[in-house]
């Protein structure tokens, strides 16, 4: 609020004051002062003598003075003197004489000149200078209060604008919004029975998903005008200018229907409305009021179909979700294996990528990726193809970037002792051996243990779990158990603990958190919600609802979980010692292992430290701290 500029205090009349005074002084000062250089100012007394020695050849009697030239061209003036003779005189001496005709001027055109004229003049200027402190102020949209317009975006050249075809996955959600195509294109027929359209729809899910997209490929599709506004646009500084914007916006949406009006991040304005809130919030208020307003005053089959994204629809208000506003949820998820591939592959069309790339592969590995995520990969592969001047992307490159887009750069210069790179082979190895065991199968498709900008020291690629919706209570167990893994191979290799696991620890608690607060999967308290999820699409944050000496219990029970999975995990690579400490050496010198080597280790039949007992205690050393 306080960033106003400072409005130019001076009122306007002070720039006319100057103006006034700088023209009186050009009356005064200048005029006379041209004049005076070439009119000589004599006596009536020199003007007779001088008429009488015969040096006068012109004379001019004016009203109030009487203006000569001598035979020099000198010019003369004097002041009028009554002198009845003068005019015989004159014609004594023949001076050549005459006097001045008086112009009647028209009274209009004095009557212009005197007062129209000099107010045209000082308006104009007015005008202009109130114009350039209006600029200072901030635009002329800080001075017409009230009149609000909407900056809405219009893209009406849809034709050529985003198709269904350039969104990827997200079959769901297209096939939702068929319908509104269909209707933009014949809206008789649905009149015709009676079915009116949703006047409004939410677009729900995480940032990066393609909502923005797909409502612009709703718009291509239709082939009609396209409104886009975002939420945040409309909360203005004065109260009641957000309000005027959405009246703006839908007289505009009204005068070019069938339309789509867009609005992203509706949560910005359309925030649930509560009495507790001091001031401040009157304008998101009256805004979404107004938004209500305006939803309600277009009849249905208008022609005009708002879309809104939002990735916290738990935080709108009610008032704006009822039937009859935005009545239909469109939920547009993270895309699954397919959805991933087939992104994929619609962003690798933009750039010239080798034959060779297996899409499904690069996808499995970008698992939780979103639809923006994945854009950038496919650029990231473009960009270091271009790096190392090559003519196009490999798959090398998109594996690289999936690294990058998610862990960040590799650190050039990281400098790791090799103490610090033998713990970190060795918890990465610790989760993976702990993942391999309980499930029997290949838990990473790739370990690598080089440091990252984003901080972390090494990077598990973690296998596609496949489309799995449901887990069951052991599964969830075995993922706290793996999560604990790092640790627990620190604490049997070297029998000391560092800070590298405190992600782990964090995920681990909240798995176990959830697990007993949220699925009823504890004894104790059967089916009871003892949290509730907020921001499921950013995060996923919780509240706890239940009485402190419930939490109490909570914490003790998620303790409780968590050692029981870390005990066993660590029983588990006690049990695997030898397998664990051949597959942290592979990983330590080679700073790589894949999903396939991994495995390969681990299943190698004749466990050789079995037969030779020696080998073992000497890799045991290598793993000793080399400083
Ligand atoms: P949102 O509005 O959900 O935050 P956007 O629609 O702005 O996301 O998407 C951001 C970018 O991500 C798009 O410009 C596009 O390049 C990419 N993207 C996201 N989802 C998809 C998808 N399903 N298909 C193709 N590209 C996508």
């Amino acid at each position: 609020m306080n960033e106003i500029k400072q409005p130019d205090k001076r009122p306007l009349i002070y720039y006319y004051l100057i103006a006034i005074v700088v023209v009186l002084l050009l009356n005064s000062l200048l005029v006379p002062m041209y004049a005076k250089r070439s009119v000589k100012e004599v006596d009536y007394g020199t003007f007779m003598t001088m008429t009488e020695d015969n040096e006068i050849s012109k004379v001019e009697i004016e009203s109030n003075k009487i203006i000569f030239e001598d035979k020099n061209s000198q010019v003369y003036q004097t002041g009028i003197v009554s002198d009845p003779e003068l005019t015989d005189r004159l014609h004594e001496h023949n001076v050549e004489f005459s006097g001045q005709i008086v112009e009647q001027t028209s009274p209009i055109v004095s009557f212009l000149v005197s007062w129209v004229l000099p107010i045209a003049i000082f308006w104009a200027l007015g005008q202009y200078l109130s114009k350039r402190m209006m600029k200072n102020l901030g635009g002329p949209d800080a001075m017409s209060f009230g009149m609000g317009k909407s900056n809405a975006r219009v893209y009406v050249k849809s034709s050529n604008g985003i198709r269904f075809s350039d969104v990827a996955g997200e079959d769901e959600a297209k096939e939702n919004l068929q319908e509104i195509v269909d209707y933009l294109h014949d809206p008789g027929r649905y009149k015709e029975i009676g079915a009116s359209m949703p006047k409004g729809i939410l677009l729900v899910g995480p940032p990066g998903t393609g909502k923005t997209m797909l409502a612009k490929a709703v718009a291509g599709e239709a082939n009609v005008p396209f409104f886009s506004m975002s939420g945040s646009e409309f909360v203005e500084m004065f109260v009641g200018m957000g309000a005027s914007k959405v009246r703006d916006l839908f007289k505009q949406a009204k005068e070019k229907a069938p339309c789509i009006v867009f609005i992203d991040e509706i949560d910005a304005i359309g925030k649930k409305r509560d009495g507790g809130n001091f001031g401040g919030n009157d304008e998101r208020e009256q805004t979404l009021n107004q938004l209500l307003t305006e939803m309600d005053g277009f009849e249905d089959n208008s022609g005009v179909i708002i879309l809104a994204a939002t990735n916290r629809p738990e935080s709108l208000d009610p008032a704006l979700t009822r039937p009859g506003r935005f009545d239909r949820r469109v939920p547009v998820e993270l895309p699954d294996l397919k959805g991933r591939e087939a992104i994929l592959r619609v962003h690798a069309k933009k750039i010239r990528v080798a034959d060779n790339v297996d899409y499904a592969k690069i996808a499995r590995m970008s698992s939780g990726a979103s639809g923006a995520e994945l854009a950038n990969i496919v650029n990231e592969a473009a960009l270091r193809a271009v790096r190392d001047n090559r003519r196009c992307a490999t798959e090398q490159d998109f594996e690289e970037s999936i690294e990058v887009v998610i862990a960040g750069y590799q650190k050039k210069n990281a400098i790791l002792t090799n103490k610090e790179k033998l713990i970190v082979a060795y918890h990465e190895i610790g989760h993976a051996l702990v993942a391999a065991k309980q499930t029997n199968s290949a838990p990473v498709q790739k370990i690598t243990i080089i440091p990252r900008t984003s901080g972390a020291l090494g990077y598990t690629m973690q296998v596609e779990e496949g489309n799995h919706y449901l887990m069951s209570k052991v599964e969830l167990e075995n993922k706290i158990a793996t999560l604990t893994g790092g640790r627990a191979a620190e604490e049997v290799v070297f029998n000391t603990v560092t800070t590298g696991a405190s992600n782990d620890i964090e995920q681990a608690t909240k798995l176990a958190r959830a697990m007993i607060t949220r699925y009823g999967m504890s004894d104790d308290f059967d089916m009871v919600a003892m949290e509730t999820v907020t921001n499921q699409y950013l995060g996923g944050d919780a509240t706890l609802a239940c009485s402190p000496e419930t939490q109490k219990d909570i914490d003790a029970r998620v303790v409780e979980l968590v050692r029981r999975e870390h005990e066993k995990a660590k029983e588990i690579l006690r049990q695997n010692r030898r397998k664990m400490d051949e597959l942290a050496k592979f990983l330590y010198e080679k700073e790589t292992i894949t999903g396939d080597e991994f495995m390969e280790i681990l299943q190698k039949p004749g466990d050789i430290w079995q037969d030779a007992p020696e080998a073992g205690a000497a890799a045991q050393d290598s793993a000793k701290p080399e400083q």
